[in-house]
């Protein structure tokens, strides 16, 4: 079965700079990074996007957004301030379709986003 980019490199299949993994997440060096800080923090369930999250996984969604503070205090970009993304679906700018939370930080963002 052909796995999605973020299976594959859980299941050690494809390269990747994995900096924190437990036993229901892991997060990865984003390999196109738009910040100084660019990690990805990924639910090891192959959970399509938000939309597919939201209804009964509650646990689990707070979870990714402890982990992401977590990184981010650890990056040292908590005391200036960071920006956590989820694009969700086509309009959303969703690109790799396996949920994931962007935690970016070490520069200024813009707001609306582009
Ligand atoms: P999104 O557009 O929100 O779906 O974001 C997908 C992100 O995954 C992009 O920022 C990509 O740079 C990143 N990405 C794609 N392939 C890899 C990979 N092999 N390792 C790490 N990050 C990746
Ligand atoms: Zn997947």
């Amino acid at each position: 079965m052909e796995r999605c980019i973020f299976c594959r490199i859980l299941a050690r299949q494809t390269p990747a700079k994995i900096v924190f993994e437990d036993d229901s997440v892991f997060a990865v060096e984003d390999i196109n990074p738009q910040s100084p800080v660019h990690l990805l923090v990924i639910p090891r369930e192959h959970l399509v996007s938000l939309k597919d999250a939201a209804a009964d996984r509650e646990g689990l969604l707070g979870h990714l957004l402890a982990v992401a503070a977590k990184l981010a205090r650890e990056r040292r970009i908590e005391s200036d301030g960071y920006r956590l993304v989820i694009n969700t679906g086509a309009l959303g700018g969703q690109s790799v379709f396996h949920l994931h939370v962007h935690v970016m930080g070490g520069r200024m963002f813009h707001w609306p986003p582009g």
